[in-house]
């Protein structure tokens, strides 16, 4: 840490970043208190500060502790309503996420990148990029290990790939990457925000203290984030599916392009989804700034195959093609992974009941040939099914049945495509856990 501005500070709220930070400000000669309502005094996280000497309270949230302490660090996902982080700021105690930390460890060309959707898959092609074009790269933030850890232990050449959050970025005032990139604005985290207005002023955060040396990535599709770019005196480097963007990355009906120049052509890209086309011009544009080679980003363009569970290619079998996009949690997810296909689609959908109608999935199912539905939402599904004139082929509990069926029922050339439109807690306890059974069942068909 250089000219760190505090001496005494108090972390709130444990888990990855709030671990992070207190041993990074720790090892820093930093004085720390670390306060969490839910750890407990056993877990190897809490012992192993403890063995370093830092105070560790759990189990409440005492105010005189705000007392001993210069700063608040907290956890992103602890809402400003906290009444330690209500109190903190009432009495004018500074308020950081772990990010704004990094202010004050490195020097090193940051690549920081949010939006509503596509942070993770545009973070991942990013890095990748840069990898790929023999840059010396790390990555961090919502992705990965947290921010503060990674940045403690670059190396000078190292350039930083950072996916941020809103609640992430709400607790940083100094933080300033070399490249930020905006991909989009949906109305999202209203509550944690207070509003729309709350969370585009958190997400502006990531260019406030851009500079006329720095590039501003946006999405000059998405109304909003343009409207909201013009208050930058970065450099605004747009990128856009739709027109032709002399200053940034856009395609044609058979071409990426960066500027004037060439990059790929769209069908030698695996990844599938008018969204993930977005995302890779995003990724272009952040990586031609900081020179990537054409070739590094072809090499990830050509190969990669999705997040995990994000409109995941998984394999091919006799010419049916498995996609996996369990993190489809709800019809608009669903609705971009069903039409980002040119083939027929067999879809394998259902999951938690959460009492919402799936009318909105109609307008999208018209390359769907048939409908395997499984889960609490199976029988609504169905319903809709005939509504949209798509033939539900079979419905039942388990989703392992509904992925052989659905290969039975196939034929050469279909997508074979799990996007459950539904929270997968009905059966599964994570998202994760229902994308790898279907990784696994699908391998052994
Ligand atoms: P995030 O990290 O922001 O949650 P991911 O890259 O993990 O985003 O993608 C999550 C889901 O968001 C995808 O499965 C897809 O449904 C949707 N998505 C991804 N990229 C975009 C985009 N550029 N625009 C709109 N939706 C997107």
């Amino acid at each position: 840490l250089t000219n760190f501005p505090y001496q005494r500070v108090l972390v709130l709220g444990l888990a990855k970043s709030g671990t992070a930070a207190a041993n990074v400000l720790q090892r820093n000669g930093v004085s720390v208190i670390v306060n969490d309502l839910k750890a407990t005094s056993d877990q190897p996280d809490v012992q192993s500060l403890v063995a370093k000497g830092v105070r560790v309270v759990l189990g409440e949230h005492p105010l005189e502790l705000l007392n001993e302490v210069e700063l608040v660090i907290k956890n992103p996902g602890i809402p400003y309503s906290n009444m330690m982080i209500n109190h903190a700021q009432q009495t004018g105690l500074p308020v950081w996420t772990e990010i704004e930390c990094l202010t004050y460890l490195i020097k090193n060309p940051i690549i920081a990148i949010t939006g509503s959707n596509g942070k993770t898959t545009t973070t991942t092609l990013t890095y990748n990029m840069l990898k790929e074009s023999g840059k010396s790269t790390k990555v961090a933030g919502n992705i990965g290990s947290a921010a503060i850890e990674v940045a403690e232990k670059m190396a000078e050449e190292d350039h930083l790939v950072l996916e941020l959050s809103s609640f992430q970025l709400m607790g940083t005032e100094l933080f300033k990457p070399k490249i930020a990139v905006l991909l989009n604005l949906f109305e999202a985290h209203l509550d944690y925000h207070g509003g729309f207005e709350g969370y585009q002023q958190a997400k502006a955060q990531i260019f406030r203290q851009l500079t006329s040396d720095d590039f501003l990535v946006y999405n000059a599709d998405d109304k909003r984030v343009s409207k909201l770019v013009e208050q930058s005196p970065a450099q605004l480097i747009p990128f856009s599916v739709s027109t032709s963007m002399q200053e940034g990355a856009w395609v044609d009906e058979t071409t990426v392009y960066f500027k004037n120049e060439r990059i790929i052509s769209r069908s030698d890209i695996r990844l599938v989804g008018d969204h993930n086309l977005e995302n890779i011009l995003a990724s272009i544009a952040a990586t031609k700034l900081l020179n990537a080679s054409n070739e590094g980003i072809k090499e990830v363009l050509t190969t990669f195959q999705g997040v995990r569970h994000r409109l995941q290619y998984v394999t091919e079998k006799q010419g049916r093609l498995f996609y996996n996009d369990s993190k489809a949690t709800n019809i608009l997810a669903s609705s971009k992974a069903i039409t980002a296909f040119n083939q027929p689609v067999i879809l394998i959908a259902g999951g938690l009941d959460r009492g919402n109608s799936f009318d909105e999935l109609i307008p999208f199912l018209t390359n769907v040939k048939g409908l395997f539905l499984y889960g609490e939402t199976a029988s609504k599904l169905a319903e809709v099914g005939e509504k949209a004139s798509v033939p539900v082929i079979n419905t039942g509990d388990q989703l392992d049945q509904m992925i052989k069926q659905a290969y039975q029922f196939s034929d050469e050339g279909d997508v074979i495509l799990l996007s459950p439109a539904c929270a997968s807690w009905d059966q599964f306890s994570t998202f994760e856990d229902r994308g790898d059974m279907f990784i696994d069942v699908v391998h052994k068909l």
